[in-house]
């Protein structure tokens, strides 16, 4: 029997093909080259480059928590612990594991935080178990994904950071990432239940008072037409349908690319 590779690299001509590498799989696909892995928890296809390949169907991205969203009431616990700490302006990192009991919330004790990094010893897990999420907080600065951020979170997963959240406008953008490829995907798609007053950054218009020189902000239109005129569309391309959600690559204008901002000026 022929041994699998770490590695393969593999043509998408019908739709994405089966699992090949033991680590991850390249696709190449009519909308670019994709990273594709998975793990107990999660089913991730990130974005590396985006191409115009005639001939071959698009796959657009994937972010899939295998055993279902997260329960509203970690993100809540999550959401009311960072709050606390947030008070002395430290960040907090908050771990979420899949094993055979369902989810769970962890917090690193050993956790060392400064105003712009956490570092932890990694918990050591059971056999069965894996990471679903990694969620640190930015306590009253934006939420954004930083260079240290990007150089920490090189890992298969589901990666999070809330921001601003002393003031009325809090903030929150999710990422799914494999091996330093990163897919923006929405809150609702990790989470169970409501995200609050939280501004899902990726796919949310700014709170209305960031606006500059914003016409008709008061014109009655809902929520969602005024973010489908403000984004052209991007939050209704993504179609969420039930864990599985697909976005489309950054740089073709459907969604907006992450902000890329050191933490330090
Ligand atoms: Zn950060």
């Amino acid at each position: 029997m022929q041994q699998r590779p770490y590695v393969d690299y593999l043509i998408a001509r019908g739709g994405s093909p089966p699992r090949s590498g033991l680590i991850y799989d390249y696709l190449l696909a009519g909308d670019g080259v994709w990273l594709a892995a998975e793990n107990a928890a999660l089913r991730i296809r990130a974005p590396v480059a985006p191409a115009d390949v005639r001939g071959l169907p698009p796959l657009g991205g994937l972010c899939e928590l295998r055993h279902g969203r997260l329960p509203a009431g970690l993100w809540e616990a999550c959401v009311a612990v960072a709050r606390g700490v947030a008070a002395t302006r430290r960040e907090i990192l908050f771990l979420v594991i899949h094993g055979p009991g369902g989810y769970r919330l962890l917090i690193p004790e050993d956790q060392v935080a400064t105003p712009t990094r956490v570092a932890y010893t990694p918990p050591v897990l059971a056999v069965g178990e894996a990471v679903a999420l990694a969620l640190h907080s930015h306590h009253t600065m934006p939420a954004f994904f930083s260079a240290i951020d990007d150089a920490d979170e090189r890992d298969l997963g589901l990666y999070g950071v809330v921001g601003r959240l002393l003031s009325d406008t809090p903030e929150v953008l999710l990422r799914g990432g494999a091996y330093v490829h990163w897919l923006p995907i929405p809150w609702e798609t990790a989470f169970a239940g409501s995200r609050g007053a939280f501004r899902d950054v990726a796919f949310d218009p700014p709170h209305r008072h960031e606006r500059d020189n914003h016409e008709g902000a008061d014109d009655g239109a809902t929520d969602d037409d005024e973010r489908a005129r403000r984004e052209g569309g991007a939050a209704r391309e993504v179609r969420p349908t039930q864990r599985l959600v697909r976005t489309w690559l950054p740089g073709q204008g459907r969604t907006r690319p992450l902000a890329r901002r050191k933490e330090r000026a």
